[in-house]
């Protein structure tokens, strides 16, 4: 005999991902749900501290513009797991290309045998990045990654070791990476001691300096020449928009005085396109919006619709210059991925993302301009495209005021949202919803978020 034993508190059966989900915001228990709960438990004894999370809820599916909980919520999405995917979760060319791909060969290392789809992923990254020059690729796993190698190639090509970042710059966790990123807590404090030869120099933040792009550019290549010097640098390295520190668009002119500089004194110039790459902005790529031509791009998050692959790209001559293994890794660049990053590209072009994103960026400008107009709170409303944020303070001072962002966050979340704090001071809330999301759905979260700031 058989005895069957039936969970009583079993989870109902995951549904199925992708755009055929409900496109709805709908909460059936509180957030955190029981499901949900059971699982952070789980995961406070079995997964170190310090891997946090944002959203308290146990995923089981996610799809369009919404993600759906254990308990059976689902949450309108606006971040898109950090601005990841871009043509949405389990988009259905990526699907398909995955599974194509799985069954056919699963990895074999491309630098001991290559194939086609990373070749193919290269020769796509070097036709849509800017600049007309020729280019090469190299994939990686991880943004961290993709910079690390870009700061490697950047200081192999020059025979010089400094590299400039610049104050509120994100660029990853490991020990590199770190040294490049600005803030300490919770990103370095306690993990020194960090990479030497890396020179930070203010950025242009034209709501906090008042600074025109060109006295911004001018006021950090003074503090580079008197701290650094062209002939003991190898690359300048900066977001075009930053992520992490807070949505901050520098002023008009600031970046193309700061590549001038950089492409007449032989220093590289890398823009560092993680977060703001792949349609996000309204354009393939932030750099074409602010006329600059970086000679490396790095590119990691938005390029293959939730798989891990990051890459290099920019000017032969530069790309050609690192020794033969001198690139490389164990899965940089897996078949899997790759066959992912085709159908998320392709997705981009044929969907007409870019478009899409300059449409939700309408709406978000709009609508968050408005609660700017009627709440002193909000001092600032920036962004590009799909990528816009507001910047909480307090209105006497204009300090920021991070308590109120995280009491908004955690508002809106808990009315079944998910979106997602940035900057220096914690203070900025951030909006990067999947590019196909609906206007019904964006407008709700935004309603949402607009009534959490009244009601704190
Ligand atoms: C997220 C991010 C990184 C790091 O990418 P990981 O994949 O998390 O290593 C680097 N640069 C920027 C601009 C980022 O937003």
């Amino acid at each position: 005999m058989t005895i069957v034993d039936t969970p009583t508190d079993a989870a109902p059966t995951a549904p199925t991902g992708g755009p055929e989900l409900p496109q709805e915001r709908r909460l059936v228990t509180e957030i955190p749900g029981p499901q949900s709960r059971r699982l952070l438990e789980r995961k406070a004894e079995a997964v170190a501290k310090g891997v946090g999370h944002t959203i308290p809820v146990a995923t089981v599916a996610a799809g369009g513009g919404v993600l759906v909980d254990a308990d059976g919520n689902s949450l309108i999405d606006l971040g898109s797991g950090i601005a990841v995917t871009g043509v949405g979760n389990s988009a259905p060319r990526v699907v398909e290309a995955v599974q194509r791909q799985v069954a056919q060969f699963t990895h074999t290392c491309f630098t001991i045998s290559p194939y086609d789809s990373y070749v193919e992923v290269a020769e796509a990254l070097n036709r849509l990045t800017p600049g007309d020059f020729v280019k090469r690729s190299a994939l990686f796993n991880s943004g961290a990654e993709a910079v690390e190698n870009a700061v490697k190639i950047a200081r192999h090509y020059t025979k010089k070791q400094g590299v400039v970042v610049f104050d509120h710059a994100y660029h990853g966790r490991t020990n590199l990476t770190m040294a490049l990123t600005a803030k300490s807590l919770p990103y370095k404090s306690g993990f020194g001691p960090f990479a030497p030869e890396v020179y930070r120099v203010p950025l242009s933040y034209p709501y906090r300096d008042e600074l025109s792009g060109a006295d911004a550019a001018s006021r950090a290549i003074a503090q580079i020449e008197a701290q650094v010097r062209a002939e003991n640098l190898a690359a300048i390295l900066i977001e075009p928009i930053q992520g992490e520190g807070g949505f901050i668009v520098p002023a008009e002119g600031f970046l193309p005085a700061l590549q001038r500089w950089a492409n007449d004194n032989g220093v590289v110039f890398i823009a560092d396109e993680v977060q703001t790459g792949f349609a996000r902005t309204g354009t393939m790529f932030a750099s074409e919006q602010f006329g600059i031509v970086p000679d490396l791009v790095t590119t990691a998050k938005g390029i293959a619709g939730g798989l891990p692959l990051s890459a290099v790209t920019g000017r032969a001559e530069i790309m050609d210059s690192a020794q033969v293994g001198g690139l490389g890794g164990t899965y940089g660049g897996n078949p899997i991925a790759c066959a992912a990053a085709l159908a998320t590209i392709e997705t981009y072009e044929q969907e007409n993302l870019t478009e899409r994103a300059r449409a939700i960026g309408g709406i978000l400008a709009a609508r968050l301009n408005e609660l700017k107009a009627t709440d002193p709170r909000v001092g600032d409303v920036r962004g590009l495209g799909a990528m816009m944020a507001m910047e909480l303070v307090d209105p006497a001072t204009g300090a920021p005021d991070a308590a109120l962002a995280s009491r908004v966050a955690a508002s809106v979340i808990a009315q079944g949202v998910v979106v997602l704090t940035c900057g220096t001071w914690g203070n900025v809330i951030r909006f990067l919803p999947p590019l196909v999301i609906s206007d019904e759905l964006l407008n709700e979260g935004i309603d949402i978020v607009g009534k959490a700031l009244i009601e704190c």
